[in-house]
């Protein structure tokens, strides 16, 4: 029944664990929760700043290629050195590096020089959109996205050319793949693509002008009008969005040279795996908690559990014979196991004082407090000595009489008060009993035949002088034997002390009959 329950050590060990994992899987609910939002965030936020960073480079890069532009425009004075200006464009293009491909224009649009001269464009009248302007404006120009007449997907950058007396002769201009391979490319990905991150240049618009995924390049991305406001107004930012299924936490920065925006665009897959890499990590970090608490609370629900266990074997096994020392060596070093241990005290107290109160009662004679058969035997049996003892057997006479007459209560008086006469007769040593009814028997150790039957003389004496309250006279007539200390003598003496008794009955009562070989009568001084 008990080996079927739970033991503490197991209880204590189960609770404690479980109360951690319910803990730690309430943390992990809240780091999901809150952890989420600021995983998000703080993506978001390195998004902007990588943004601004790539911003500030890619505007740096634009202004140094005007530089560059500028400087070879400088070394144009004139557009009829063809050998000069196929010299000046291949030396701008392959020295800087800015450029995929270099053009000289005349203010009619036709080019005057290429490089490379491969792309065999000299004399070719150029109709964009983005020449145009360059010639309108006379001005540093930086076109909008356009497919080029060589058939690439570019920008365009161009210096105007001026004589040395002011007069316009065209442009300088290089273009800039944005599908391929260009100087653009390479810093946008060699510096910032150790992340998971994708990287676009757009216009406020939304046209994608540059994307490492170069398919991406020349789409539209369908942004709303507020967001293309706040875009041409704003630095940086940030702002959600959906694409393929995915939702896009973009960070943004603004181009100070062309009003475009870098889009560092981080997905919530991201921030789900940035999570995920933490919960494994808390999982391990937990297990391994785990762990070292349940080992630590296995020991401590060990000692816990031992003092009770040990009270419950010594309850169990000793009983009340558990002594106050071996519970005392129970360690109860803590509040409860003392309390039960000092109850396992108190009870085994209760529990020997109510044996030795039974043990009492089965011993006496509950009427007149003498010994009962039983503990005439118990206190026989104490007597370890070899030496003669002496038995008396003594019965009143006529008892009947006396209850007939005076009533039982009455009776009952005189059985008390003749237990009385009976140990005032006897010394400390000797055993008075009442074997039951009127007939009482006493253990005279260490005494002769003669002195027992003197005593007996002596107490039939005393009784028969004797007034019995509500009763006033009676006598006694008592049997007397002895027998030795061996085995099985002292049932024989009470058989032989009880023949004496039947003996002096039949002599007329109120005598005193000795048992041995030769029985003697001892003749009452005052027969009556
Ligand atoms: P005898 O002289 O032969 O001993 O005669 P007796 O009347 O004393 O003996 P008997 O055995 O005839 O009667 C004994 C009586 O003792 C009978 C019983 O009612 C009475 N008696 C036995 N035990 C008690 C007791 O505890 N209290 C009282 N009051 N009477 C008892
Ligand atoms: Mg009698
Ligand atoms: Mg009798």
């Amino acid at each position: 029944m008990f080996q079927q329950k739970i033991h503490l050590r197991l209880l204590l060990t189960s609770l404690t664990a479980g109360g951690i994992i319910v803990t730690c899987l309430l943390l992990m609910g809240a780091l999901f929760l809150f952890q989420k939002s600021s995983i998000e965030e703080s993506l978001i936020e390195s998004n902007i700043a990588y943004a601004q960073k790539l911003a500030d480079t890619t505007d740096r890069y634009l202004r140094t290629a005007q530089q560059e532009l500028a400087w070879s425009a400088s070394q144009i004075k004139t557009l009829s050195d063809v050998i000069h200006l196929a010299r000046e464009s291949d030396r701008l293009r392959l020295q800087s590096g800015f450029f995929n491909t270099v053009v000289v224009v005349n203010r009619d649009a036709v080019i005057a020089a290429t490089s490379p001269e491969s792309i065999k464009l000299v004399g070719v009248r150029l109709n964009s959109v983005a020449s145009r302007q360059s010639i309108d404006t006379k001005k540093p120009f930086i076109s909008p996205p356009f497919t080029s007449a060589t058939g690439n997907y570019v920008i365009f950058i161009s210096q105007p050319l001026f004589t040395p007396e002011g007069n316009y002769l065209g442009y300088i201009g290089g273009t800039i793949y944005l599908k391929k391979q260009s100087m653009l490319s390479d810093i946008l990905s060699q510096h910032f693509l150790n992340r998971e991150a994708v990287v676009s240049i757009v216009s406020n618009e939304g046209l994608i002008i540059f994307s490492h995924d170069p398919s991406k390049t020349g789409e539209r991305m369908d942004l709303p009008a507020s967001l293309q406001k706040r875009l041409a107004e704003t630095q940086n930012g940030r702002f959600s969005t959906e694409s393929d299924g995915h939702k896009l936490l973009i960070g943004y920065a603004n181009l100070r040279t062309t009003g475009w925006n870098i889009f560092m665009a981080g997905t919530t897959e991201t921030v789900s795996a940035i999570l995920m890499h933490s919960v494994r990590n808390t999982v391990w970090f937990i297990i391994g908690i785990l762990a070292l608490t349940s080992g630590v609370m296995a020991l401590l629900a060990g000692r816990i559990a031992l003092p009770l266990e040990r009270l419950a074997a010594m309850v169990r096994e000793g009983g009340s014979s558990a002594s106050a020392e071996s519970v005392r060596g129970v360690k109860a070093w803590y509040y409860e196991a003392d309390c039960l241990a000092e109850a396992v005290r108190d009870h085994r107290r209760a529990v020997s004082g109510h044996i030795a109160v039974m043990n009492d009662e089965a011993m006496t004679d509950p009427l007149t407090g003498l010994y009962n058969r039983r503990g005439f035997n118990m206190m026989a049996d104490r007597v370890r000595d070899s030496s003669e003892q002496c038995i008396i057997a003594i019965d009143i006479d006529h008892f009947k009489n006396i209850n007939d007459t005076f009533g039982h209560d009455a009776g009952d008086v005189v059985l008390v008060s003749l237990a009385a006469l009976l140990i005032e007769a006897c010394r400390p040593t000797d055993t008075v009993s009442r074997f039951g009814g009127e007939e009482f028997i006493l253990l005279l150790p260490r005494m002769s035949l003669s002195d027992g039957a003197a005593t007996a003389e002596r107490i039939r004496l005393a009784v028969s002088a004797a007034h019995f309250p509500g009763v006033g006279q009676m006598t006694v007539s008592a049997g007397v034997a002895v027998f030795g200390g061996q085995d099985g003598a002292r049932d024989d003496g009470l058989r032989r002390a009880d023949e004496a008794l039947y003996q002096a009955k039949r002599a007329g009562r109120n005598h005193v009959s000795v048992n041995d070989t030769s029985t003697v009568i001892i003749p009452s001084s005052e027969e009556g």
